[in-house]
């Protein structure tokens, strides 16, 4: 397969926090993996922005020692580093103070893409969008990418977007949602819009009903702080999950393009019923050991916060009706693995009798590890013996049907940075998505706060509580395994 770099206009690129943990592991790295594989121009240029006294060389040593770090060792090629490292700047700024505003007007190109990159708290969104404009930085075709998380609630969540417009249009606003940079996501429109195959039973009527489980290994110790204020619900599923809902839920856009993919997005937050709260679970981690539990890595005993939450949900509209959809996330839980499986109903009527066995038809479709697609389809097993049935994977492994080496196939952060220089804003959350996402997470939320339950135990290195599996168990269905 030969790998097709389509090329970028050159830019400007300022990361404010530059020299912070997202930065370091995610943007840079992706930044330089783009530029291995030539799409990054030569004279585009990084503008690492933050408050600590580094100069341009001073910085360059500090990314040299992230990349070393976050680059896979065979890509880590010290001739490619230099040259990238070559394209590379520091402002010293403060987004609250007056330090660096100048340097920086100075140090910006007319005639190039300009974009900023906020890598900095929420808290400090609005004063560098004031700051970008009172300086004549940024103009009307300036953009801006901003983090998760957005908002903590509908109420913050509309502030901010209505800080952020005060001076960007909404064509300017790149929320980043790094889930929809995932070359499976992705794919998985093209799997659902690209075929005859699957639209057609795309619905209730085939559709027995969908999993969708990101399950992480790791717990929350090093940044209970921040965790413990959000939980699983608005960390992971106001975001994330509900983002690969939508791309399994909607209904066609009638063209690849931003905003008819996103008004079909929002039609199915907004089509999500409120949730009984028999249909959720919401669990802790706590381990046999002290040291191994959420409560001692958020150091508060009495934290109700969830690190680990299934529900069932509905979407109530046409295509969906009766067909419910299974989402769950967690930390230290057995594996980390995120996938989505589709559940095919079974066939209407078996010809070849019980003794034959009966299989479903599963599409399942893999966020990490080894990101691709399998079906399941049923044939006979092979050999004497009659009729016997068996299920066996049509597999699409990425790494295996691409090439492991392959460029054409970036990481999330990579592929999101070359669209917000491309101007393309289909894989990232327009404004009232996110609002509607919080409308309907709200509810939720509020009802934990006005009860007195807990969060149920479970064991560091399960599947989380055994009442997750019960929400299935209740319709004779079962979670698939989270597997090691
Ligand atoms: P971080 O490691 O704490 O870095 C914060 C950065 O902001 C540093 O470069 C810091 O440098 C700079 N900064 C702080 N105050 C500043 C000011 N007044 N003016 C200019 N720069 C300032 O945080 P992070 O983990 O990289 O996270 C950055 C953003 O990404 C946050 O919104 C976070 O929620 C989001 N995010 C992070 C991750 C992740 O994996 N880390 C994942 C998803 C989302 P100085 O102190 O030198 O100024």
């Amino acid at each position: 397969m030969v790998s097709r770099v389509i090329p970028v206009d050159t830019f400007d690129l300022v990361i404010f926090g530059g020299t912070g943990d997202l930065a370091h592991r995610k943007i840079l790295p992706g930044l330089y993996r783009r530029f291995v594989a030539g799409q990054m121009p030569e004279d585009a240029r990084v503008i690492g922005a933050a408050r600590a006294e580094l100069d341009d060389s001073k910085y360059r040593e500090e990314v040299r020692g992230a990349l070393r770090e976050y680059v896979d060792a065979q890509r880590f090629n010290e001739d490619h580093v230099a040259a990238f490292l070559s394209q590379l700047h520091y402002v010293q700024i403060d987004a609250q103070g007056e330090t660096g505003w100048k340097d920086l007007h100075a140090l910006m190109r007319d005639g190039v893409v300009k974009a900023f990159y906020f890598s900095v708290a929420p808290s400090l969104f609005g004063d560098l969008a004031e700051r970008l404009h009172s300086h004549s930085i940024a103009d009307s075709a300036s953009r801006i990418v901003v983090e998760k998380p957005f908002g903590r609630d509908l109420a913050s969540a509309r502030a901010l977007n209505q800080t952020l417009a005060e001076h960007f249009d909404e064509t300017q606003i790149y929320r980043i949602d790094h889930y929809l940079g995932k070359e499976t996501v992705q794919n998985l429109m093209a799997v659902r819009f690209g075929n005859v195959l699957f639209e057609p039973l795309w619905n209730a009527q085939y559709v027995d009903h969908i999993q969708i489980t990101v399950a992480e290994t790791v717990g929350v110790a090093g940044r209970g702080s921040y965790y413990d204020k959000s939980g699983a619900m608005r960390d992971m599923v106001q975001n994330h999950l509900m983002q690969l809902l939508c791309l399994i839920a909607m209904e066609p856009p009638s063209r690849f393009d931003p905003d008819a993919v996103r008004d079909e997005k929002l039609k199915v937050i907004r089509a999500l019923e409120p949730v009984d709260p028999t249909d959720i679970v919401r669990g802790q981690y706590e381990g046999k050991g002290k040291s191994d539990s959420y409560h001692e890595d958020v150091e508060d005993d009495e934290s109700r916060t969830e690190s680990f939450i299934a529900m069932k949900l509905h979407v109530s509209n046409w295509r969906w009706a009766g067909t419910p959809f299974y989402i769950r996330t967690g930390k230290r839980l057995k594996a980390r693995q995120s996938e989505i499986a589709v559940v095919f109903k079974d066939a209407p009527h078996s010809i070849f009798g019980a003794s034959a066995g009966r299989h479903r038809n599963i599409l399942t479709i893999r966020l990490q590890p080894n990101e691709g697609m399998t079906l399941g389809v049923t044939i006979k097993e092979p050999g004497p013996g009659g009729m016997r049935l068996i299920d066996v994977p049509l597999d699409m492994t990425f790494a295996d049907a691409l090439g492991p080496d392959n460029d054409a196939v970036p990481e999330a952060y990579e592929r999101l940075v070359m669209d917000v220089v491309r101007g393309n804003q289909t894989l990232f959350m327009r404004g009232d998505e996110v609002e509607a996402a919080w409308a309907w997470t709200d509810p939720i939320i509020e009802g934990w706060q006005g009860n007195d339950d807990r969060p149920l135990p479970y064991e560091p290195g399960t599947s989380g509580p055994e009442e997750s599996a019960m929400l299935l168990h209740r319709a004779n269905r079962r979670w698939r395994e989270i597997r090691e």
